[in-house]
């Protein structure tokens, strides 16, 4: 069964999507905590950063690049934050790794 945000990657649930490539999909958050937030995630499906495996390392490395192109494109790329909640006591409520990019606001350390 698929999560919530595989089922944005298959389209069966609508998003605001900033970037598409072949390995991640990037879409603005339905509740934001900054004036810019944003969810990264892989297409192929990872409960959380925990269940990552070695044979992920360039997934996960293209993930981090990908960050970095998005806050280019939204002109954050000045100042973001990324964030991993990983695990549901960390936070964590959809469990398709994702990271958060958030920017537009000052963002204090540390954070809660
Ligand atoms: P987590 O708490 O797992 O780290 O982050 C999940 C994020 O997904 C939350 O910030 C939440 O607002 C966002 N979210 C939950 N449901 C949806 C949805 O249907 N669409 C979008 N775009 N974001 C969602």
């Amino acid at each position: 069964m698929a999560t919530l945000f595989g089922k944005i990657v298959t389209r069966e649930i609508p998003a605001d999507i900033v970037y598409e490539d072949e390995h991640c999909l990037a879409f603005r958050d339905i509740n934001p905590q900054a004036p810019t937030h944003v969810l990264l995630i892989p297409k192929q499906e990872i409960p959380q950063l925990a269940d990552a495996a070695p044979a992920d390392q360039l997934l996960l490395g293209h993930l981090l690049l990908a960050a970095g192109k998005v806050a280019r494109q939204l002109g954050v790329a000045d100042a973001f934050r990324l964030v991993v909640n990983n695990g549901a006591a960390a936070g964590q409520t959809v469990f398709h790794l994702h990271l958060h990019l958030l920017a537009g606001r000052p963002l204090h350390w540390p954070p809660g």
